[in-house]
């Protein structure tokens, strides 16, 4: 090893240190029990995730000698532990420290070797079919890889970028991909034309905040590893790739490496999605995989589609919406997804409009939301019951409510419209705070037990 090169460590930003404080925490369970790839693993997992159980590592799948693991972060509390906060944390704690350590990127760290490379497999003996990859739902195409994080480099600019994208299992070495048009697809798109093969990495099994920066859409160029590793508060270890120069986490359980070819398509789809309902088919591009790296004894990591993870996953760009609705209106308090697409603010109303400025802030900020509700301070945008009566008495259709068309969105959201780059859909925006230009009914109160209490001790009743 050269002078001055870096060995790896196991730092808190490592995967296995993660899992570790969890199983120490009594919030990892092993499973002894034999396991199906087919739909067991996903049952379990929404039940668990449901009943908020802890993450489970399936130690004994059937026809598989890999584990499989699930669940890893969807409670406040794993989240919280990821992050490095006290396990109780509140979630105004976790993203206020969220809000303030994105503002500080923290560089990666390239080392020369990790855990990543103890087992190094080649075109000829690789075969992604020895991989406990579930199949989750009745009627999806195959098993899905959903875990894995792909890196890729623009090749004009150079720049690296990481992102989630479903890849379907169709052979040894052979995977279709889903691309939205978004960052991976704009650079496929260049090398497509030029009709050349695009690098790729997938990654599966990762410290958290590496996938919080991989979800987190940030402006095409910047380095989601400097987002992980502000999130962890130090860099994160990263080694170069055997077959590409991408950088890739050096922890990482199981590197795929390989490219996505030029020209060709085969049918992908459908599976399961996140917003509930099969994701269609069409014809898409395919991934041929050159090289594995792993670990000599590696963990499968495995996301069900709409499970509670998935939003843990979102954190940061949550987060950084709030950052924006908040610089619009100062007297924002707080926000929160209801539900899939559906957004709800809550501030302090002091000025006519800042409902409404909230909102477009909130959606020129995220791209996730296709339902957006202003709400008064008075009401948790968390609770539906009251978000609904809030729209139901406090929003004036004629004036509180417009559509914006055909926007670019979601494209998996099945109310959306058009092909491909064509596709969009429109944006619902409902203003349920209170006018401040005339007055308006004050809520109805029925002094509490205690306050009764009082009155009488007061001699008042
Ligand atoms: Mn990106």
């Amino acid at each position: 090893m050269a002078r001055g090169e870096k060995m790896f460590k196991e730092t808190p930003s490592t995967f296995r240190y993660y899992l570790r404080l969890l199983e120490e925490k009594g919030e990892l369970r092993r499973e002894k029990k034999e396991v199906n790839v087919k739909y067991e693993i996903s049952a379990i997992h929404m039940k668990t995730q449901a009943e908020r159980g802890p993450a489970i590592l399936f130690e004994n799948v059937k026809g598989y000698n890999i584990p499989v693991l699930v669940n890893v972060l969807s409670t406040r509390k794993r989240l919280a532990i990821a992050l490095g906060l006290p396990e109780n944390a509140d979630y105004d704690t976790i993203n206020n420290g969220i809000a303030k350590r994105i503002k500080e990127r923290i560089s990666p760290e390239v080392i020369s070797s990790g855990p990543c490379k103890e087992v190094i497999l080649n075109e000829s003996e690789l075969d992604l079919r020895k991989y406990p990859i579930p199949i989750m739902h009745e009627k999806d195409a195959g098993p899905y890889i959903t875990g894995g994080f792909i890196v890729a480099k623009d090749p004009e600019t150079g720049e690296q970028n990481l992102s989630y994208h479903r890849l379907l299992l169709k052979g040894r070495n052979r995977l279709g991909i889903l691309m939205e048009p978004r960052h991976l697809w704009h650079i496929y798109k260049k090398a497509d034309e030029r009709g050349e093969p695009l690098n790729i990495a997938v990654v599966i099994g990762y410290h958290p905040v590496v996938g919080i920066a991989a979800a987190t859409g940030l402006p095409l160029g910047e380095n989601e590893y400097a987002l992980a590793g502000a999130l962890a508060k130090e860099p994160i270890q990263l080694v170069k790739a055997e077959t590409s120069d991408l950088l890739v986490p050096a922890d990482a359980e199981i590197v795929l490496e390989g490219v996505i070819l030029p020209k060709e398509r085969e049918i992908e789809g459908p599976y399961g999605e996140y917003t509930g309902y099969y994701g269609v088919p069409g014809m898409r591009p395919i991934v041929e995989i050159r090289k594995i790296t792993q670990r000599k004894d590696p963990i499968y990591y495995t996301i069900t589609a709409r499970s509670a993870e998935m939003g843990y996953y979102f954190i940061a760009k949550t987060v950084g919406t709030f950052e924006k609705i908040k610089a619009a209106v100062p007297t924002f308090k707080r926000a929160s997804f209801l539900q899939t697409f559906f957004f709800v603010i809550s501030l302090k109303k002091e000025r006519e409009g800042d409902g409404r400025r909230a909102i477009l802030a909130a959606l020129a900020a995220n791209d996730s939301i296709k339902v957006c509700v202003a709400v008064d301070e008075d009401i948790d945008p968390r609770n539906p019951e009251e978000v609904l009566w809030a729209i139901a008495t406090r929003c004036n259709p004629s004036k509180g409510i417009f559509i914006i068309p055909d926007v670019f969105g979601q494209s998996l959201d099945p109310s959306s419209e058009g092909e491909g780059p064509g596709r969009v859909w429109s944006i619902l925006c409902i203003d349920a705070t209170k006018p401040i230009t005339r007055p308006f009914p004050e809520k109805a109160k029925i002094p509490s037990l205690e306050e009764i209490q009082r009155m009488k001790e007061q001699g008042l009743l």
